[in-house]
């Protein structure tokens, strides 16, 4: 009661402006509520002078500013880690934010990090731009060639981002030989794993069950953005490490780069958590359905679908993300289709135009279906002869009912496409 001891200390009458303010109530300690309350705030009371200069912000055990961390971040950073596997968690504002605090918490001059050719395109954008400026050098990699990998690797290589499944065409890399790869040559690898959500596969332990150190990645990103939020209404990233040293390597930086998140949104991602893993399955579950549809349908050369057996990378994705309490896989609601070649970049720009149900916009993971043509060879640089430049449409499955994205998607091909 520390308003309480506020005004014993010093009995004075006060004017009540003053007392607006430090008012001595405070919630009763009974009142256990079952959800986290929001706890806002910048400065953080210290009793005294020397429990300031005594108190740690590093290790959670007490708060010491607003930036550094609140009852209510500190929540939402354990449940994430424990979702995920890991120990440690560090939030940031957005998924990109992430990647970047990575980078700049763990490369210097003269480092070089490699990154999937299919990965997130901001990651590689960074790299090209900002990265490069600080003299840190980047590669791109083949995400379904090992040697290539492999070869890629010098001394001058201290991280590899990784990606499972890839952005927009959804190559599914052999996750484990790739992370033991980059073990067996001393590099940090880490995963971005905002399309498995900490559901699809243990990135901590990719090989539960076989040997008693787990195989794993040194740590993820997440974009919550997209399934952890789930109402495509907030922006946050997450980090999240069982490493030690590491935790404390970008905490430090974290903390000097100053990107806190806001207890509000916080709060929002803390109530969408517990229906995560339903609104990840169903979507999944919605997704292969209009995936196998579109299998079927001739204007479409291929889908892509790391479910689905065609698609590039699918033994990798059976290996990994199948397991007992999922025996048919888990996998995001995500997926591209290669439209034949037959048709013009203007037509199947039409074809987008032409949905109703599905709207045209970035992002994924929320109740809204979404749409977004791409050009495979705008984003793809090292050879991808399976995809042969074609224009490749992104649909991003969201809660409707899965009978009338069927017939959007049959009314906007059968006035665009034919
Ligand atoms: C969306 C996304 C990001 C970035 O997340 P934001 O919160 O939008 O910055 C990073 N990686 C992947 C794979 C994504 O899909």
């Amino acid at each position: 009661m520390e308003g309480l001891t506020f005004m014993a200390n010093k009995p004075q009458a006060l004017s009540s402006s003053t007392t607006t303010i430090h008012h001595p109530y405070q919630a009763p300690d009974g009142f256990a509520s079952t959800q986290v309350p929001v706890h806002k705030g910048s400065t953080v009371i210290f009793p005294n002078i020397a429990a300031m200069r005594e108190r740690q912000w590093l290790d959670k055990s007490s708060y010491t500013y607003g930036l550094h961390g609140t009852p209510t971040t500190f929540t939402l950073e354990e449940r994430l880690a424990s979702l995920e596997g890991g120990t440690h968690c560090i939030l940031t504002p957005s998924g990109l934010a992430a990647i970047a605090q990575v980078d700049l918490a763990l490369l210097k001059t003269g480092d070089e990090v490699l990154i999937p050719d299919n990965a997130y395109a901001p990651n590689q954008s960074l790299a090209s731009s900002e990265l490069k400026n600080f003299g840190i050098t980047h590669q791109r990699y083949h995400p379904l060639d090992l040697n290539d990998l492999a070869q890629r690797i010098n001394s001058k290589t201290r991280l590899v981002w990784l990606e499972a499944a890839g952005s927009v065409t959804m190559e599914f890399p052999d996750l484990v030989a790739q992370v033991a790869l980059c073990k067996s040559r001393g590099v940090l690898c880490a995963l971005d794993n905002t399309w498995g959500a900490g559901l699809a596969f243990n990135a901590f332990d990719l090989t539960p069950g076989q040997g008693s150190e787990p195989l794993g990645v040194d740590l993820t990103i997440q974009a919550l953005t997209k399934y952890p939020s789930g109402g495509g209404d907030v922006l946050m990233g997450s980090i999240v490490t069982r490493d030690e040293t590491l935790a404390r390597t970008i905490k430090l930086s974290h903390m000097r780069l100053g990107t806190g998140v806001g207890a509000n949104d916080v709060e929002t991602l803390l109530r969408s958590l517990p229906t995560l893993e339903m609104r990840y399955t169903t979507q999944d579950k919605n997704a292969r359905q209009l995936a196998r549809w579109c299998e079927s349908q001739s204007v479409f050369a291929q889908v892509l679908h790391p479910a689905l057996e065609k698609s590039q990378g699918h033994m990798h994705w059976h290996k990994l993300c199948v397991n007992e309490k999922y025996p048919d896989g888990l996998s995001a609601g995500i997926f591209s289709v290669v439209v034949d070649n037959r048709f013009s970049l203007a037509r199947v720009d039409a074809f987008c135009d032409a949905l109703r149900i599905f709207k045209i916009g970035y992002s994924w993971g929320g109740p809204m279906s979404l749409v977004v043509p791409y050009q495979t060879n705008h984003i793809r640089t090292l050879s991808t002869s399976h995809l042969q430049g074609a224009t490749v449409v992104r649909f991003c499955i969201g809660l409707e009912d899965v009978v009338d994205l069927v017939a959007d998607i049959e009314q906007a091909l059968s006035r665009t496409l034919v």
